[in-house]
């Protein structure tokens, strides 16, 4: 379709050559998609970052399968700058997984966003996506070899994602077309209105952490870890610093995983202020 839409403006700008210079917007069609997508699907940088974290998890879980452990869920009450977390008794042990850019890549809903020039997100839209959208979908690289490793050392996996409970069957069959199965509602898939309602995701671990003990958590997004880092309150690089905090800086890579994404995040309000301190500003000195 991108093709088709060059070839087209190509011939619009041949045709106005015959009359009158062709002005510069002739190239305005884009053939490429946003620097983002190009990072992030494109680039084997991106899948050995995500590789390399999700089979570290992987790792991780083989050797907290079994002996004493203690959940890597925040205890209620406790934040990332002051955490607590709980003993995990008898409860069978769980990792907790985000689903969007975490398990699977919205590929086909990506191509939707970056052929139309990323409008503002559309719920409806989204809605659609979650409803029709099982078979666009790709596993994140790595994902599915931690998958398999993690329920061979006998460990359950859940997810816990913002998609509707309403698409739960559709979620569920995205997470098949990769060959991740047994994503079972109330059991082991948690979706947006499942437990409370609203996007918050702590009253969903929270519940998910009374039935097992969750020893490694996973996501794209530092609320898939505790929704206190997406507090809009925070500012950008409030937001950065608290999850270097030195009270849960260990927990990265040692129960937490955070998976690379680029595309969208509670990231992208950050200003020029915001990412350029005043006395980091370089320009080249006028000849
Ligand atoms: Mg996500």
């Amino acid at each position: 379709m991108i093709r088709a839409l060059t070839l087209a403006a190509s011939a619009l700008a041949l045709s106005a050559c015959a009359a009158t210079p062709p002005p510069a917007a002739t190239a305005a069609v884009s053939t490429q998609p946003g620097r983002q997508y190009r990072w992030q699907l494109g680039s084997g940088e991106a899948a050995v970052l995500s590789r390399q974290a999700h089979l570290a998890m992987a790792a991780f879980v083989a050797a907290h399968a079994k002996g004493p452990a203690s959940s890597v869920v925040l205890s209620a009450g406790s934040t990332p700058a002051a955490p607590r977390f709980g003993a995990c008794g008898n409860r069978p042990r769980a990792v907790v997984y985000d689903i969007d850019e975490t398990v699977l890549l919205n590929t086909g809903a990506n191509y939707d966003s970056a052929v139309r020039g990323d409008p503002p997100f559309d719920p409806e839209r989204w809605a659609q996506w979650e409803r029709d959208g099982a078979n666009a979908v790709e596993p994140v690289p790595g994902v599915v070899e931690a998958i398999t490793a993690i329920r061979r050392a006998g460990v359950t996996v859940v997810f816990n994602s913002n998609r509707d409970r309403s698409a739960a069957a559709s979620t569920a069959a995205a997470l098949a077309s990769v060959g991740i199965d047994n994503a079972v509602p109330g059991e082991t898939l948690f979706l947006k209105g499942d437990v409370a309602p609203g996007s918050a995701k702590d009253p969903r671990r929270a519940a998910i952490d009374a039935k097992y003990c969750v020893i490694a958590m996973a996501g794209d997004n530092l609320g898939d870890f505790a929704d206190a880092f997406n507090d809009r309150g925070l500012s950008t690089p409030a937001r950065r610093a608290l999850a270097q905090n030195a009270a849960i800086a260990p927990l990265w890579g040692n129960g937490w995983f955070l998976i690379p994404n680029a595309l969208y995040g509670g990231w992208e309000g950050g200003t020029f202020d915001d990412l350029f301190p005043a006395d980091k500003r370089w320009t080249p000195k006028e000849k």
